[in-house]
């Protein structure tokens, strides 16, 4: 990355000097560690641009928390800029890679196309769901991957409750008051966890349905919950608690197909359902597809520094890239955890090549996994010890709130944490989802004249 000819520009394949920079596509857990890291590093005269299709990092972790309201979605989002110091950070969407003229295609905000040279290519845009998988889904159920989905899953299921007190029909009332999440993993579990903690607390309010039951049902195609853990004893014990706490789990069970009023799994049984959540499935990202790189189970092949295989100058890391781990010789999770530690040392093998030095491997000891699962209960395996109960639950919100990005939302997380022990879930319904538009009341509805007060007239 170093020019004698011109300090803080490079040569390209044409001869022509090029401004020394690293792009990085994504703004998510791995592109800011990256980011962040880089500004530390890296000499001045090297330009650092984030390429992301948000101006701010989503706190995912915290999503199931989002959908049960026990903190706001503001409070687990920051924005790109506030995270950086010297870094530019672009609000664009990377369309395309021309590998042959190192050049990231992009989109800008308001649609316009775009593009920006690059000496180094970072790639770390994660995945997209994949709600292709079972028919009728997309046009049914909402994935959980962004801040807007956790804000309409939990605003849908309020809205749900409004549409029953209103519904003379039995069966349509137990099917709106139905939530199904499909995915037995971390975030289906936790998910399943904090929407029963919600239904329960918003049933309360509702003395019309207080003869009927709020269900969510966890759709789980394996035979253990929490794979994740590879931990037969915990994932049984958060099964025994989410069942204990109310969520109907039915393992060993996949879903089929969707349509507007319910789900049909592999048992053979329809569950009537007025909403699905899915955590099952993601897919390579369309701009990871495009490369015409070699994907291994969908992700790109990087080697042990984070090199893509068979390029110079494009790196990858994070959910989109399959990373061996030098620690155990295994290909990394997909996790926030292993996408920041991968980052811490790609940008020093980043920086590395920018004083013409060897890259290193990358290597990590997991500390362990922990998912709440609702009613103040967890389960975790942290270095190898197993917990479960209030403890770990008290455990979770810690690290969580250690991990969260920069004081202020902590502060904020910590006081919504606290004023949720005293006073009831808001269950203000916001009508934001496209499935669920305000109601409008024209002239016809009205059946007669409003009769205006003194003050109006
Ligand atoms: C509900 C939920 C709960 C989770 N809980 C945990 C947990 O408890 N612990 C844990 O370790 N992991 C957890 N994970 C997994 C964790 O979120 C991911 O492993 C982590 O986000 C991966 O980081 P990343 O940077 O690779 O991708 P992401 O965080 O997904 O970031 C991708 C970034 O790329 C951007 N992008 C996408 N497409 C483009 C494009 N075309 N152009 C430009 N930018 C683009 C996106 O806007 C985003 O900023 C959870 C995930 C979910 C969904």
């Amino acid at each position: 990355m170093t020019s004698r000819a011109q300090p803080g520009r490079v040569r390209d394949a044409t001869g022509t000097h090029v401004p020394q920079n690293v792009v990085i596509v994504g703004g998510g857990f791995a592109g800011v560690a990256l980011a962040q890291r880089l500004e530390r590093l890296l000499p001045k005269h090297i330009e650092i641009v984030v390429l992301s299709t948000e101006n701010h990092l989503v706190f995912t972790p915290m999503l199931p928390e989002v959908v049960g309201r026990t903190v706001s979605p503001l409070q687990i989002v920051v924005a790109g800029r506030q995270l950086t110091r010297r870094a530019r950070w672009l609000e664009a969407r990377v369309v395309r890679i021309d590998r042959e003229h190192d050049t990231a295609h992009y989109l800008r905000s308001d649609g316009s196309p775009d593009s920006l040279r690059y000496v180094q290519l970072v790639l770390a845009c994660g995945t997209v769901a994949n709600l292709d998988e079972i028919p009728g889904l997309r046009s049914r159920a909402y994935a959980l991957k962004t801040i807007v989905d956790a804000i309409i899953i939990g605003n849908d299921v309020i809205g749900n409750f409004e549409a029953a007190a209103t519904e003379p029909d039995a069966e349509s009332r137990a099917r709106l008051l139905t939530t199904v999440v499909i995915g037995g993993g971390f975030s289906g579990v936790e998910l399943a966890g904090h929407l029963i903690d919600l239904m329960r607390s918003t049933h309360r309010l509702y003395s019309e349905l207080q003869h009927e039951q709020p269900r969510v049902v966890l759709l789980h195609q394996g035979a253990d919950l929490l794979p994740e853990l590879a931990d037969c004893a915990l994932s049984e014990i958060a099964l025994v608690k989410l069942r204990a706490n109310g969520v109907e789990v039915r393992l060993q069970t996949a879903a089929e197909s969707a349509n507007a009023r319910s789900i049909r799994v592999s048992t053979g049984e329809r569950i009537e359902t007025g909403l699905i959540a899915y955590t099952a499935g993601t897919d390579t990202h369309p701009l990871i597809k495009g490369l015409g790189l070699t994907l291994t189970k969908g992700r790109l092949d990087a080697g042990p520094d984070m090199r893509v295989l068979g390029t110079e100058n494009l790196w990858a890391l994070g959910d989109c890239a399959r990373v061996p781990n030098a620690h155990d010789g295994r290909i990394c999770p997909a996790t926030a955890q292993f996408a920041v530690q991968q980052a811490l040392q790609l940008a020093d093998n980043l920086a590395r090549v920018a004083r013409h030095a060897a890259t290193k491997s990358f290597s990590f000891r997991s500390r362990g996994m922990i998912a709440s699962i609702g009613d103040r209960d967890a389960v975790a395996k942290v270095y190898g010890v197993k917990l479960s109960g209030f403890g770990a639950w008290c455990l979770w919100r810690g690290v969580y709130l250690a991990k969260l990005p920069t004081l202020s939302r902590k502060l904020e997380v910590a006081a919504s944490w606290i004023c949720s022990i005293p006073f009831a879930t808001n269950i203000a319904q916001l009508r934001l989802s496209p499935t669920r538009p305000a109601i409008e009341t024209s002239a016809a509805d009205v059946a007669a004249p409003v009769k205006l007060g003194p003050r109006a007239g």
